[in-house]
């Protein structure tokens, strides 16, 4: 380790890790020298991050786990707080798309896995995860917002659209309860990803007309930094 490695030191969890912008941040924040927290549901995913970040020469924890499971989170950061005592960075990026359909044919089920792990997940974190973020001497949070949202509405994408106009909200008026501490809260928009949601909201589209993942996930990583000042702000990836 050098000390040229701007996140040295620091302990950083990131959601949605098993693939697509997630596992891409987090190798970014491993390279960096975070200790990465990774977490999703797909292990093999979560073993694939885990070799390549050790062949970085870095170090990661990974936490296979469903974000609706009754408790799960709340769980997460008791042993967070047990083992390392404070959080640098949380990286709250997990998200389904749910069903692009008419507003009038979203079902129940499609709405509560899509509020669920969208939005009220996240808010959940910042339940379970404030006092650690504030135990950190410049603890940052960040949120994976998108286009469709609190600026622009979509026909056919209302519960996707709904659940991240609420996120929008949700952080930035944790954002303004902040102030006067050590914590900031940022949202990014990343833009339209070569991931595998994108692929399922554009099947006719080109991936390879869109940016990997691996280019979007430096702005995410710089709103982690302790030197990072901003906050409350919807940061756009691709500007
Ligand atoms: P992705 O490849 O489908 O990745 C989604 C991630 O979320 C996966 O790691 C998935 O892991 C995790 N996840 C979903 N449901 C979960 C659950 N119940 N419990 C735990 N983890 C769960 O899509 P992506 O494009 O990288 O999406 C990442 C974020 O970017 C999302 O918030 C999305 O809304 C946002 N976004 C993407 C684009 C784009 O163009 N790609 C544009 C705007 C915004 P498991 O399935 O392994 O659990």
């Amino acid at each position: 380790m050098t000390d040229s490695k701007p996140m040295d030191g620091r302990v950083a969890l990131v959601t949605g890790a098993s693939r697509g912008l997630g596992y891409a941040i987090c190798k970014k924040l491993a390279a960096d020298g975070a200790h990465v927290i990774a977490v999703a549901r797909t292990q093999g995913g979560l073993e694939d991050l885990d070799d390549e970040i050790r062949k970085l020469g870095g170090a990661c924890t990974i936490v296979p786990m469903d974000l609706q499971t009754p408790d799960g989170i709340e769980k997460l950061a008791e042993i967070v707080a047990e083992r390392w005592g404070k959080l640098d960075a949380l990286v709250v990026n997990a998200g389904v798309l749910g069903n692009l359909t008419p507003t009038a044919q979203l079902t129940a089920k499609v709405w509560n896995e899509v509020l669920a792990v969208n939005l009220i997940a996240p808010a959940r974190f910042i339940r379970a995860f404030e006092a650690l973020l504030k135990a950190s001497d410049a603890g940052r949070a960040v949120f994976t917002t998108s286009g469709v949202g609190s600026r622009r509405a979509k026909a056919y994408w209302a519960a996707y659209g709904a659940s991240k106009a609420g996120l929008d909200n949700l952080v930035m008026a944790w954002a303004e309860e902040l102030e006067g501490s050590t914590v900031r809260a940022n949202l990014v928009n990343p833009g339209t990803v070569r991931t595998r949601m994108r692929a399922k909201a554009a099947p006719g589209e080109d991936p390879n007309s869109l940016p990997h993942p691996d280019e979007i996930a430096p702005a995410f990583v710089s709103l982690c930094l302790p030197s990072e000042t901003r906050t409350g702000e919807i940061v756009d990836a691709q500007a």
